[in-house]
């Protein structure tokens, strides 16, 4: 039995994690289970899936869990040090990385420093430490699967992917594709006024909200291309983003030999999902047969850095170096947040970004700590061109 802690069970990822789990019964234990603020829906999992452990954020959704499930025999706590500690206990083996966010920084940390077998959904984790992250991952034998459906693709599409740098294996290059999101061939002038709803209406993927915005103003692809420089070791120039809007192949690798290898599927999160978790076997994850006869056309083109740019940021913060992708990404997710909540406009968002990181000094990554503050630091300036913009 594979023992699993899911770190953002509520989610869009932890949800599909617990739907490929629930075809599995025998093969597979649910240790522990967190959310933030959903505590209904944590119940319910919990009910379903009966972990020894869940974690909360705070002491009040904390009680009011407890209360939910006074008849189970499951363990409620809350904090970040709970995050932590079922992420690194003895009692599991695997942990599905799938908060959003700078908060999972920690206990997706954790989990690599006590060895475990890392399934990494947030992306955000990986942006902020970089190096430090893959260091820990290697000084403490753990075993780092990427959940996101690009990066699994070009992890199968890679010989070895780990231990070898692509350009020894004789890689040309990296194509990541993107979807291009909602706004691809809508008129550039009037992305001023796009609205959070029309933002989070992806075309091909049914994803949390932040992640969505992220895809439509490419951010997301930008977080990924240092996703990409990290996991494979490629640097910034090895990597080219493809525009592909049918979502059907989800990254490819190019040889020297003239060889493209990709990888073809469902947009359904669901398969990269059960690759990491079975891995190096496969499993069955409902998500059905690829039908190639459907597809009418599959188109791929170039991004258009005038249109997104929050992909031309984020290849500046990667070449930058340090802990300027820690600040790219706190800025964004404040950003985000306040496009979310209205307070500023969708074209706000590279603003407030472009902003933070010409005003704020970017430093060496030189340990755990050091990126936080700096996190810290972006989040507040962020915090306040957005209240600059909002009039707030
Ligand atoms: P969701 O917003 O759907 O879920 C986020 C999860 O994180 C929820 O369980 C939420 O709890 C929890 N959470 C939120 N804030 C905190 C916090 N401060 N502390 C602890 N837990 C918190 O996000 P997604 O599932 O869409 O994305 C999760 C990660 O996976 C992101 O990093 C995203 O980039 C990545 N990813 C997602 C893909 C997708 O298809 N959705 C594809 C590829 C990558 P609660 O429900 O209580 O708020
Ligand atoms: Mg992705």
């Amino acid at each position: 039995m594979q023992r699993i802690t899911i770190l953002g069970a509520t989610g869009s990822i932890g949800a599909s994690t617990l739907d490929v789990l629930a075809r599995h019964p025998g093969k597979y234990q649910v240790y522990a289970l967190t959310a933030h603020s959903r505590v209904d829906e944590l119940a319910a999992q919990c009910r379903a899936f009966r972990p020894a452990r869940a974690v909360v954020g705070t002491a009040e959704a904390a009680q009011r869990l407890s209360q939910l499930l006074a008849d189970l025999p499951v363990s409620v706590e809350y904090g970040e040090q709970a995050l932590c500690d079922v992420a690194s206990s003895d009692a599991t083996d695997t942990v599905m990385a799938a908060i959003v966010g700078g908060a999972g920084l920690a206990p997706t940390i954790a989990a690599a420093r006590a060895g475990k077998k890392v399934l990494l959904a947030n992306k955000e984790a990986l942006v902020m430490s970089g190096q430090l992250f893959m260091d820990a991952v290697k000084e403490h034998k753990a075993t780092l699967l990427p959940i996101d459906s690009e990066h699994n693709a070009i992890f199968q599409s890679l010989p070895e992917s780990y231990g070898r740098k692509p350009l020894d294996s004789g890689v040309a290059r990296i194509l990541l594709t993107a979807s291009g999101g909602p706004f691809l061939q809508r008129a550039v002038e009037t992305l001023e006024d796009v609205t959070p709803e029309e933002a989070c209406k992806h075309p091909n993927w049914v994803m949390g909200r932040k992640i969505s915005v992220d895809s439509a103003t490419m951010m997301n692809k930008g977080l990924e291309v240092i996703e990409a420089h990290w996991l494979f070791g490629a640097p910034a120039e090895m990597i080219e983003v493809v525009i592909h809007p049918q979502s059907v192949i989800h990254s490819m690798v190019s040889y020297v030999d003239g060889s493209v290898v990709a990888q073809l599927g469902n947009p359904d999160m669901r398969t990269p999902i059960a690759h990491a978790l079975a891995f190096p076997e496969r499993i069955e994850s409902g998500v059905g047969q690829l039908d190639l006869t459907r597809m009418a056309s599959l188109q791929f083109h170039r991004p258009d850095f005038q249109r997104f740019p929050c992909l031309a940021l984020a290849f500046e913060a990667l070449r930058d170096g340090g802990t300027a992708p820690a600040l790219l990404n706190a800025a964004n997710e404040v950003a985000v947040q306040a496009f979310l909540d209205r307070r500023i406009g969708f074209r706000d968002i590279d603003r407030v970004i472009g902003r933070v990181m010409d005003t704020l000094p970017h430093g060496a990554a030189t340990s755990i700590e050091a990126v936080m503050e700096q996190d810290g630091r972006a989040r507040q300036a962020a915090g306040e061109i957005v209240a600059a913009i909002s009039g707030a």
